[in-house]
C-alpha cells in the first residue's frame, strides 16, 4: 500500500506550535506577513494591534514577526520579557529616511516645537520625539497636543493626510514608503473600471493622488474590521499584498483585488516559517535596546497608548 507523503510545511507548522509550547513564546505577525507565517501566529494585526498585545503578553518570549521597529516596540513595551526576530536584517527604508542624527539636527532648528514619530522609526528616533503615533491613530495623536505647530515624521504621505483632519500646522518630513508609493492612480482607475461599483480602501502611506480615488482610508486593522461590514462582495485594496491573505481569511465570502501585485515589501517577506522555526530553536535573534535609549522612547510609545 502506497503511503502519502507528509506535507512538509504542515510537519514545519507542528513543529513550530510544539517549540512555542516548549519555550512558552507567543508569535505576533504583523498584516504584511507571508499567509503561512500569519497562518502559525496567535496573533495577527497592525503596529497598535501588536504594540497593545506585546504590552499585554504573559508568554516569557515573543516572536515577533514583522519588521525590527515593530521588534523593538515590542521589547520596548514588554522589557522583561524575550523578544526574538526571526531575521534580524528586516529593515525598513522609510524608517531610515530618518536617521537619528537628522532627527536631532532638525528638533535643535525648531525649538519648542513637538516631535510625533510614527512608529516606523528607529528606538532612538522614538527617544526624540514627544509621542508616537501608528496610521490608526495618527489624527487622533495629533489632536491631542496642546501646541500648534508639530514636526511629524517620517512619511509625508501620513503627514499630509493627518493635516487634512487637523488644524494644526503639521511640519512633514520628507520620507515615505517605497512599496505604497507602487501604487499608482492610473491602476486604481483601471481596476474601477473593470470593477464597477467596487470599493476602494487604501492606507494613509499612498500618495495624495491615490488617496484622491479612494473611498476609505485605513490603517490596516481599521481595513479588516472595515471589510467584515461592507455589504460590497469585491472590494479594491491599496496596500501591501500580505494583507490580502489576511482579509480573505478573515471574509471569505468576499473577493478582495489588489491594486497591482508590485506592492510587496521585500523586508517583511524576510521572515519565513522555517526562520520562526530557527528562531524557537536557537532563541535567536533577541532585540535589545540600549537603556538611556529605551526610557525616552518607551515613555513617547506609553503617552500614545494613553491616548487611544
Ligand atoms: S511596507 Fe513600507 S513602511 Fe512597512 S515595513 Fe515595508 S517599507 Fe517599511
Amino acid at each position: 500500500m502506497s503511503q502519502v507523503a507528509a506535507d512538509p510545511r504542515v510537519e514545519l507548522a507542528e513543529r513550530i506550535a510544539r517549540l512555542k509550547r516548549e519555550r512558552n513564546a507567543v508569535i505576533l505577525a504583523h498584516n504584511y506577513q507571508l499567509g503561512e507565517v500569519q497562518d502559525v501566529a496567535d496573533f495577527v494585526g497592525d503596529s497598535l494591534e501588536l504594540s497593545r498585545k506585546a504590552a499585554a503578553t504573559e508568554a516569557e518570549v515573543i516572536v515577533f514577526c514583522g519588521v525590527m521597529f515593530m521588534a523593538e516596540t515590542a521589547k520596548l513595551l514588554s522589557p522583561e520579557r524575550t523578544v526574538l526576530i526571526p531575521d534580524p536584517r528586516a529593515g525598513c527604508p522609510m524608517c531610515d529616511m530618518a536617521p537619528a542624527e537628522a532627527v536631532r539636527k532638525r528638533k535643535a532648528e525648531l525649538p519648542g516645537v513637538p516631535i510625533v514619530a510614527y512608529v516606523n522609526t528607529t528606538a532612538a528616533v522614538k527617544a526624540e520625539a514627544d509621542i508616537c503615533c501608528t496610521s490608526a491613530n495618527a489624527a487622533a495623536v495629533v489632536n491631542s497636543l496642546p501646541e500648534q505647530r508639530l514636526l511629524f515624521l517620517p512619511d509625508r504621505n501620513l503627514g499630509l493626510w493627518v493635516q487634512r483632519h487637523t488644524d494644526k500646522e503639521v511640519i512633514l518630513w520628507d520620507g515615505y514608503c517605497p512599496t505604497h508609493q507602487r501604487i499608482r492612480a492610473q491602476d486604481i482607475s483601471r481596476l474601477k473600471a473593470q470593477h464597477p461599483g467596487a470599493p476602494v480602501v487604501v492606507h494613509p502611506e499612498c500618495t495624495p493622488e491615490v488617496i484622491a480615488l479612494a473611498d476609505e482610508v485605513l490603517s490596516t486593522g481599521q481595513m479588516v474590521r472595515w471589510a467584515r461590514e461592507t455589504p460590497a462582495r469585491e472590494v479594491i485594496v491599496g496596500t501591501e499584498v500580505g494583507l490580502i491573505h489576511r482579509l480573505q481569511k478573515d471574509s471569505p465570502d468576499k473577493r478582495f483585488l489588489p491594486v497591482t501585485l508590485l506592492t510587496t515589501c521585500p523586508n517583511m517577506k524576510r521572515i519565513t516559517l522555517e526562520k520562526v522555526a530557527w528562531a524557537l530553536e536557537d532563541m535567536e535573534h533577541p532585540v535589545e535596546v540600549p537603556e538611556d535609549i529605551a526610557g525616552p522612547a518607551r515613555r513617547a510609545i506609553e503617552r500614545m497608548l494613553e491616548v487611544v
